[in-house]
């Protein structure tokens, strides 16, 4: 299949390169015209320059945009398709901070998006490592139910997996935990051999890579502050996009836009005339590590039963690819929308989070969850009693404390997360012009190659692109 797909690159890109840069104008890009040059016709904004016009910008250099972007040259090798990165490197935020799971699909509701784009993007995720040398292991996974109480919700995410078709999902009775995880306790678990592990960041760098080997620009330390129309006019989108970025001059001109951007999806998308909501707010995952000499007590990813009125999975044991063991995310309030640690405080971003009644309504109804999360991220014994009850040895003196993440994620109004993936085309003059990808919690490093075919069929129909191909899969 890979052989195919590069054969079907290879065949349409033949004689179009002209020193590592598809010559895209006179061969099927969009052309000037269809750009909108606009700042030429009605003089507001002095016209870009040609290196700076593209048919497709990608804004965001994460997992999630790099795929969508290596996706669409794939399918459209003519085309002069570009990524807006703000920081100095790809894969500096969710997608080089995250427990690097390959997951399985099992918890999602039947269905749903992440349904369908996790299950999908897990074989495709082992596929494309194991094409590109980029270490996997299939380490499996236990959802490990420590109470009775637990036994009919894990019971659920049984059925819930098998309706999702997750391979190979097998129960687990008390005595034949051991065989799996011989320093686990509990009363029942289900084990998920297709879970895995893998270094996201090192495969966003590969698809960056590869992206920019078919012909692709990124741009880092390129942060895009405004999208207007070419001649600078505000939410008329109907000749193409201005992207105004921080210090590039007159900044680019793109036919066609799709934002990745993570944490700050919203303020992207309110630039094209969408919806402020759902807004994002970052919870930040704080890891503890295992120390060395006991990396035997843990094999592979141990996770608890998840508590429905609780939107994250727990805090689980997962083994890392370069052999460390982290323990963690815990969820406790980020002040900063890309806020690590508590030091890091943006006044704006945290005025921007807790004036949001969705946020309020969030904090209040979870109150009790936030404080016991706040006490635990504080006092470390604490936290290693509530693993202890998965691993009995476990003592305090076995960690350390280890890096964070920061998730994005998305609120309503009503102070509800939003679980599944959500996209949006915008609406008026954006429509055909923008594809927002407002939502991409976990799991979608696991589903980013999913993800990338999802929005390259929408951008393929939406945009109205030229010069497709169609890739076999
Ligand atoms: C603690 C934690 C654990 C997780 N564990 C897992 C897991 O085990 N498995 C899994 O599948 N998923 C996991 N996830 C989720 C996963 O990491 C994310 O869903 C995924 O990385 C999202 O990728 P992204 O490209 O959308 O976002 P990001 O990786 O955040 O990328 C967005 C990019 O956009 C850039 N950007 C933002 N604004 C601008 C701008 N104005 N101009 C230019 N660039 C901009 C940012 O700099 C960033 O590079 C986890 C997440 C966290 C936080």
């Amino acid at each position: 299949m890979a052989t195919l797909r590069r054969l079907a690159v290879a065949l349409a890109t033949a004689g179009t390169a002209v020193g590592g840069v598809l010559v895209t104008r006179a061969q099927g890009g969009l052309g000037n015209k269809e750009l909108g040059q606009g700042g030429r016709d009605s003089g507001h904004l002095d016209p870009v320059e040609y290196g700076k016009t593209f048919d497709v910008g990608v804004i965001g250099g994460g997992i999630v945009g790099l795929a969508t972007a290596r996706e669409l040259q794939l399918r459209h090798p003519h085309l002069r398709i570009v990524v807006f990165e703000k920081g100095s490197q790809v894969a500096e935020q969710q997608t080089g901070h995250n427990s690097g799971v390959v997951h399985s699909g099992v918890y999602y509701k039947p269905g749903s998006l992440r349904a369908l784009l996790c299950t999908k993007g897990n074989a495709l995720m082992y596929n494309y490592c194991e094409e590109h040398g980029i270490p996997t292991k299939r380490c499996g996974k236990l959802i490990v139910a420590v109470e009775e109480e637990e036994v009919p919700r894990l019971e659920g995410i049984f059925e819930n997996g098998k309706q999702n078709k997750v391979p190979g999902l097998q129960w687990i009775e008390q005595g034949d935990i051991r065989h799996f995880e011989p320093h686990c306790k509990g009363v029942a678990a289900v084990y998920c051999p297709s879970t895995g592990i893998v270094d996201y960041a090192q495969v966003a760098r590969t698809m960056a890579q590869e992206f920019e080997g078919l012909g692709g620009t990124i741009l880092t330390s390129c942060k895009v502050v405004d999208l207007t129309g070419p001649a600078g006019e505000a939410a008329d989108f109907g000749n193409g996009v201005r992207v105004h970025t921080q210090d590039h001059g007159n900044g680019f001109i793109c036919a066609h836009i799709v934002s990745c951007v993570g944490a700050y999806s919203d303020k992207i998308a309110v630039m094209t005339g969408c919806a402020e909501t759902p807004k994002m707010i970052g919870v930040r995952g704080e890891y503890l590590v295992l120390k060395p000499e006991k990396r035997h007590l843990v094999k592979g990813n141990i996770y608890p039963v998840p508590d429905p009125r609780v939107p994250f999975l727990g805090v689980h044991f997962t083994p890392r690819i370069d052999g460390s063991l982290w323990l963690g995310p815990n969820a406790v309030p980020a002040f900063a929308r890309e806020g690590y640690s508590y030091s890091t405080i943006n006044w704006g971003e945290l005025w921007d989070a807790v004036s949001y009644i969705g946020y309020l309504r969030l904090a209040l109804a979870n109150a009790d969850f936030g404080l016991r999360e706040l006490y635990r991220s504080i006092r470390t014994a604490a936290q290693v009693k509530q693993l202890q009850r998965y691993i009995p040895e476990l003592t305090l003196d076995d960690v350390e404390p280890g890096p964070a993440g920061v998730r994005a994620i998305a609120l309503d109004e009503d102070g509800n997360l939003v679980k599944d993936f959500v996209f949006d085309s915008g609406t008026a003059t954006a429509k055909g012009r923008v594809i927002h990808v407002r939502n991409a919690p976990s799991p979608a490093a696991t589903s980013s190659l999913a993800i990338a075919e999802m929005v390259a069929n929408r951008a393929q129909e939406e945009f109205k692109l030229p010069g497709s191909i169609q890739m076999p899969h």
